[in-house]
C-alpha cells in the first residue's frame, strides 16, 4: 500500500489525517501552518515542503482546504501537485468548493493523466474526530471504488453521487437546506418572543411535531442559550452560500431564499459575528424586531 498525501490540516483535516494514521496508512502531510504539520509528524506522519513534494511521494492525495482558490493553488499553482505528480495519481478533494471549480480543476489534472474525485463531507469537527463523516463523492465510479477504503477510514457513510462536481452539488444542496432551516427557526422564535410566549416553551411544544428537524434540535438550544461558539462558523456558511448562488446563476436556477439569507449573514458578518456559530442568525432577527430570544433549555 503506497503512502497517502494529506494537504490541509485544519479543523477537519487534522482529525481526518489522524484517523488515517490510526487505520494504518502512511501519510505525507502539508499545510501552510507549521504547528499542525508538526503535530502530525509527532504521530508518525512525514512532512513535505510543498504540495508538489507530497505528489512526488504519493499516488493518492487528499485535500481538505477552505475553498476553490486554495484547492486551485495547491493542485495547479506554483510548486503544486500537478508539477510533480506521476500519471495515474488520484486526488480526493474533500473540501467544500464550487462544483464548476471542481470540474475545471479535474479537467486540468486530466491533461496530465491525474484523476480526481470531489468528495465533500458533512458531520463537522465531531464527525471528523469520530470518523463518522458523511461523504458524498463525484467522479469516475471505478476510481471511487478504488478509493472507497480510504474514505471509509474517515467516514461512516460514503456515497457515490455521480460524475465529477456532483459531490459538491449535493453538499451545496445540503448547505442551502441547513441555512433556510436555521433562518426559519430564528424567525419563528422571534415571532414567539414578540407575541409574548417563552421560546423555550415553543421549542418543547413543537420538537415532536411536524416542525421537528435535526437543525431545530441542534440550533434552537444554542439560540435560546445565546451560545454562539462554533460549531459551524458563519463565515464558512457564507462561503458555501456564495458557491450555492454562483452555481445557481451558472445553471439558471433562481435561489431567492438562499440569496436573502446570504444578505442576512453578510449583515451579521459586518457586525463582527462571522466567527460565531451559524445559529447566530437569530441576532439578525433580534435586531429587526428589537427583542431578545432567550430561554432556559435543558433539552
Ligand atoms: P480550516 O480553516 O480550519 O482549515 C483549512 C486548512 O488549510 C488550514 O490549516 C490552512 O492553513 C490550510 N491551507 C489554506 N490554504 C492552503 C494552501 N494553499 N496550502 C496548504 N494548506 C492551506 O477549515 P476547515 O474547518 O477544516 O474546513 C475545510 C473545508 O471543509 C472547508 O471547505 C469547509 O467548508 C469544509 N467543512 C467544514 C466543516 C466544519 O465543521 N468545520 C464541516 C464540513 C465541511
Amino acid at each position: 500500500m503506497g503512502k497517502i498525501g494529506f494537504i490541509g490540516l485544519g479543523v477537519m483535516g487534522k482529525p481526518m489525517s489522524k484517523n488515517l494514521l490510526k487505520a494504518g496508512y502512511q501519510l505525507v502531510v502539508y499545510d501552510l501552518y507549521q504547528p499542525a504539520v508538526q503535530e502530525l509528524v509527532s504521530m508518525g506522519a512525514e512532512a513535505a515542503g510543498s504540495p508538489g513534494e507530497v505528489a512526488e511521494q504519493c499516488d493518492k492525495i487528499i485535500t481538505m482546504l477552505p475553498n476553490s482558490p486554495h484547492v486551485r493553488q495547491a493542485l495547479l499553482g506554483e510548486n503544486g501537485v500537478i508539477e510533480r505528480a506521476k500519471p495515474g495519481t488520484i486526488i480526493i478533494d474533500t473540501s467544500s468548493i464550487a462544483p464548476m471549480a471542481a470540474r475545471e480543476i479535474a479537467a486540468k489534472l486530466a491533461e496530465k493523466q491525474i484523476g480526481m474525485l470531489d468528495a465533500p463531507v458533512s458531520g463537522g469537527q465531531a464527525g471528523a474526530e469520530k470518523a463518522t463523516l458523511s461523504i458524498m463523492v463525484g467522479g469516475d465510479k471505478n476510481v471511487f471504488e478504488e478509493c472507497e477504503p480510504i474514505l471509509k477510514a474517515v467516514g461512516s457513510a460514503v456515497v457515490w453521487v455521480g460524475a465529477i462536481g456532483a459531490g459538491n452539488v449535493v453538499k451545496l444542496a445540503n448547505q442551502a437546506i441547513v441555512a433556510i432551516n436555521i433562518a426559519g427557526i430564528a424567525e419563528a422564535m422571534t415571532l414567539a418572543v414578540k407575541a409574548g410566549v417563552d421560546p423555550e416553551v415553543v421549542f418543547q411544544a413543537i420538537r415532536g411535531g411536524s416542525a421537528a428537524s435535526r437543525m431545530l434540535e441542534a440550533k434552537a438550544p444554542l439560540m435560546l442559550g445565546q451560545k454562539f461558539d462554533p460549531g459551524f462558523r458563519l463565515n464558512l456558511h457564507i462561503k458555501d452560500l456564495g458557491n450555492v448562488l454562483e452555481t445557481g446563476h451558472d445553471v439558471g436556477a433562481p435561489l431567492p431564499l438562499s440569496a436573502t439569507i446570504m444578505e442576512m449573514m453578510q449583515n451579521l458578518k459586518a457586525d463582527q459575528w462571522g466567527d460565531c456559530d451559524n445559529s447566530v442568525l437569530v441576532k439578525y432577527y433580534e435586531k429587526l424586531a428589537g427583542a431578545k430570544v432567550t430561554g432556559h433549555c435543558d433539552k
